[in-house]
C-alpha cells in the first residue's frame, strides 16, 4: 500500500517531493530534467547554482518553485557504459540517497521516474528492477517517506513496474 504506480508527467504532481534525474551541474538538461527546469522556472537554476553540483549516485534538495510539488530532490544517475557492478551500485545509491533526504525531512510522498533510462542508457527492465527492490526494502525498514510513487511516462515503464508489483503480491 505504500507503493503506487502512475502513468503521467512528474512535473504535474502536488506531492511534497519529486525526484529529478539531474545532470552533475544541476543546471538542467534534457528529458525529465529539462521538463522540470522549464516548468519550475529560472529561479530553480539560480538556486541550484548554490548547491555546487552533484556527483553520480548522490542527491541534493531544492524548492520546486513554479511546480505544484513542494520540493525537488536532484539525483545524478550513472550512464550505462560498461554494464558494470559499480554502475548498478550508483543507480541504487540514487534511490537510497534520495530516500534518505525524504526520510530526514519526513516527506509523506516521493515521486520517482525511472532514473538513467533515457539519455543515460540503462535498460528499463534492469533499472526498474533495481529501483523497485531498493525502494521496497527501504520502505520496509523506514517510516518515512510514507509512500513512493513510480511515475511512468511511457507504456514500457508502466508494464515493467506493473509486473514487479504483481510478483510481490
Ligand atoms: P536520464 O538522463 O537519467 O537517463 P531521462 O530524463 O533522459 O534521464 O529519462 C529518465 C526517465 O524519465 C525515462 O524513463 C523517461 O521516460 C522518463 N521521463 C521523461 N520525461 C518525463 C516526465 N515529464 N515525467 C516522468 N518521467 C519522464
Amino acid at each position: 500500500m505504500r507503493i503506487e504506480l502512475h502513468f503521467g508527467d512528474i512535473t504535474e504532481y502536488t506531492a511534497d517531493c519529486i525526484v529529478n534525474a539531474a545532470r552533475p551541474s544541476l543546471l538542467g538538461g534534457g528529458g525529465v530534467d529539462g521538463a522540470i527546469h522549464r516548468k519550475a522556472g529560472m529561479a530553480l537554476s539560480e538556486f541550484c547554482k548554490t548547491l555546487g553540483g552533484c556527483s553520480v549516485g548522490e542527491a541534493k534538495i531544492s524548492p520546486a518553485f513554479n511546480l505544484p510539488a513542494q520540493n525537488i530532490i536532484h539525483t545524478v544517475g550513472p550512464r550505462y557504459l560498461f554494464k558494470s557492478e559499480s554502475e548498478i551500485q550508483d543507480l541504487k545509491n540514487c534511490y537510497l540517497n534520495s530516500l534518505e533526504i525524504a526520510k530526514k525531512h519526513k516527506f509523506k510522498t516521493v515521486v520517482f521516474s525511472n532514473i538513467s533510462t533515457g539519455a543515460y542508457g540503462f535498460p528499463k527492465d534492469l533499472a526498474s528492477t533495481i529501483s523497485f527492490e531498493t525502494v521496497t526494502s527501504f520502505l520496509l525498514e523506514n517510516e518515512f517517506p510514507e509512500k513512493v510513487i513510480f511515475c511512468c511516462y511511457d507504456v514500457e515503464n508502466l508494464e515493467l513496474y506493473l509486473n514487479l508489483i504483481k510478483e510481490k503480491i
